[in-house]
């Protein structure tokens, strides 16, 4: 029997100016959709994933292909709707309401769980999306650098007085979001060792300039931390190896006084995909391919296996935590892996989202980025100039902007992600439009987000962990942002579950809009970029932050039920 799933077909968007769709929107939908598949891009693409354990573009490759010809053949009042990855419907509209709408993984709380979950899609019946995945505004890497940047940068700020030259970081996961761990702490001025089990992804890393060196032993990447350490460089190694042996094994050396650079790892963090613990946790003592065939052939015992090396991985990151050193979870609810295993301390170290990101978050300040569909790295660097010259003042977005472009390498079409919030977006987004319009860009833009934003997810062991007033599980607020923005006319909104962190644990929503200089666009971007951040804004408002509250005074939000 053929897998549907398989396919050996390479993937490419078209670039240039020439559209096969009827207009630019279908054409952004189209051509962003096989973006997430372009082999620079995606992690497995001839299985359809893009990301994030087997976060995946489409159901199937017959799928993949009856969603192409619906977004070439939709007109401009015409809305295509796709249930995880399967392209459903096409409805008549019109012309201000997407052009799709994307539900992925939803299921009703009760069955919310990676097993009835795993039976539905092995019978061809649901797609995980993960986050920007399945609603095709992926970008590779860089899509979190520079959250993870910002995350490093905090820490340091917090524990070193800012200056992190010297220090270094202990990781795990080399994978689509976990790869950019090294460039980011490289960029946020520490060295860093990422512990990964695939030989394959280090090497993607290197090929792409995140990672600088590769390590067979722990012997020899510890080495090369205290070279870089002594000459107070900042650079990376990835570790050919099992994060649940070699972080208990650094904790030993460190808690035995046997010599380790600075004495032990300066931060400890980990982006495993420890949220699915069958595909996306290779288990202790496992070789990779033991690991990748026992998926199919034995899930339970892949589970079982994976589920105690993560409770082994977490006590080490609790022992790194109760000798002083700052410790965070990344966003991979590894914690409550490791808590189900039985192990009552897996929370003692705080989610990266309470500990160094809210305060962004109460500002509606989020991933905010965008793509050329020109397919030509010169629109972006021509984007890059005209960020800085709206945003005169924000040297930090400066600074991160001129290390983006030198260090970051584009992967499928060129883009570019930066940190803005409500109040600047929407003035991006009309600058691109404008830009569009006037001919200095070669062809439309494409401005999305990732779910994790700061209205747009309920997610209570990541982005909103420890919500000052509790309302850690209320996910009304992602739905509501859906709504938003497809009632601001957004050109396609995403309504997913289980991104992140896995199934039962979040519920969140995406948001894609095309520039394409026309003045119907304009008045769509203002709407959303403006209404997308609001939603952050008012969402930790009625949570109670200060930070929040002063924000929506200083914008004229109005929120009756919250503030006067
Ligand atoms: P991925 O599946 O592409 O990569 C995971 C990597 O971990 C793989 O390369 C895999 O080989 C490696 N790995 C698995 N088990 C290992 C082990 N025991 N030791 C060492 N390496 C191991 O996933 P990704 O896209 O990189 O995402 C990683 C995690 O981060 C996911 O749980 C995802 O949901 C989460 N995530 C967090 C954020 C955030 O902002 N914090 C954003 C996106 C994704």
């Amino acid at each position: 029997m053929t897998n549907p799933r398989h396919n050996t077909r390479d993937i490419y968007p078209a670039t240039g100016t020439g559209i096969t769709a009827k207009n630019w929107q279908s054409e952004a939908a189209l051509r962003m959709l096989m973006n997430n598949l372009h082999p620079d891009v995606a992690e497995n693409p001839h299985e359809l994933v893009v990301y994030g354990g087997i976060g995946r573009a489409a159901r199937t490759w017959k799928d993949f292909d009856l969603i192409c010809d619906a977004l070439r053949d939709l007109e401009a009042d015409e809305t295509l709707l796709v249930q995880s990855g399967k392209p459903v419907s096409i409805i008549r509209t019109h012309k201000d309401a997407p052009r799709v709408l994307i539900a992925n993984s939803n299921l009703v709380p009760r069955w919310a769980n990676w097993e009835h979950f795993n039976e539905l899609d092995k019978k061809g019946l649901m797609m995980y999306g993960q986050m920007t995945a399945g609603s095709w505004i992926y970008i590779g890497a860089q899509g979190i650098v520079q959250g993870t940047y910002e995350t490093f940068a905090e820490m340091g700020r917090q524990h070193f007085n800012g200056d992190l030259t010297g220090k270094w970081v202990l990781t795990g996961g080399l994978g689509g979001m976990g790869g950019a761990q090294p460039l980011a702490a490289v960029f946020a001025g520490a060295s860093c060792l990422a512990v990964e089990v695939d030989e394959t992804r280090i090497d993607f890393r290197i090929r792409t300039r995140y990672l600088d060196a590769k390590a067979r032993t722990l012997d020899e990447a510890l080495a090369l931390i205290a070279e870089w350490n002594a000459r107070g460089e900042a650079k990376s190694v990835g570790l050919l190896g099992n994060a649940a042996e070699i972080f208990p094994e650094i904790l030993r050396r460190q808690l035995a006084g046997e010599k380790l650079p600075n004495g032990g790892p300066d931060i400890v963090t980990d982006q495993t995909s420890a949220h699915d613990p069958v595909h996306g946790y290779c288990p202790a003592g496992w070789s990779v391919g033991e690991w990748r065939a026992k998926q199919s052939s034995d899930p339970a015992g892949v589970d079982k296996a994976a589920r105690a090396s993560m409770r082994a991985h977490v006590e080490a990151m609790v022992g790194f935590h109760d000798a002083g050193v700052p410790t965070v979870d990344y966003g991979n609810n590894i914690r409550q892996m490791a808590l189900e295993e039985g192990f009552g301390r897996a929370f003692a170290f705080p989610g990266f989202v309470p500990a160094c990101i809210r305060p962004l978050f109460c500002q509606g300040i989020g991933p905010f980025r965008w793509v050329a569909l020109s397919g030509d790295p010169e629109d972006i660097a021509r984007t890059d100039a005209a960020m800085k010259k709206l945003f005169p003042e924000n040297k930090g977005l400066h600074r991160w902007l001129d290390m983006a472009a030198e260090r970051i390498a584009f992967q499928g079409l060129p883009a570019r992600i930066c940190w803005i919030g409500l109040g600047d977006r929407h003035r991006a987004g009309l600058m691109f439009n404008e830009m569009v319009k006037n001919g200095e860009l070669k062809a439309p833009i494409v401005i999305g987000r990732d779910h994790l934003d700061s209205g747009s997810v309920a997610s209570p062991n990541r982005e909103t962990e420890g919500m000052m007033d509790g309302s850690d599980a209320v996910s009304d607020w992602p739905l509501l942002n859906a709504l938003t923005n497809t009632a601001s006319g957004a050109t396609w909104v995403s309504i997913h579950h289980g991104g992140g962190v896995g199934m039962g644990f979040s519920q969140h929503a995406g948001v894609v809009i095309v520039a394409d200089g026309t003045d119907e666009a304009a008045r769509r971007l203002e709407r959303v970029l403006w209404n997308d951040p609001a939603s952050g804004v008012m969402r930790h408002a009625d949570a109670g932050y200060e930070l929040a509250k002063d924000c929506a005074t200083l914008h004229g939000l109005r929120l009756p039920g919250i503030m006067r």
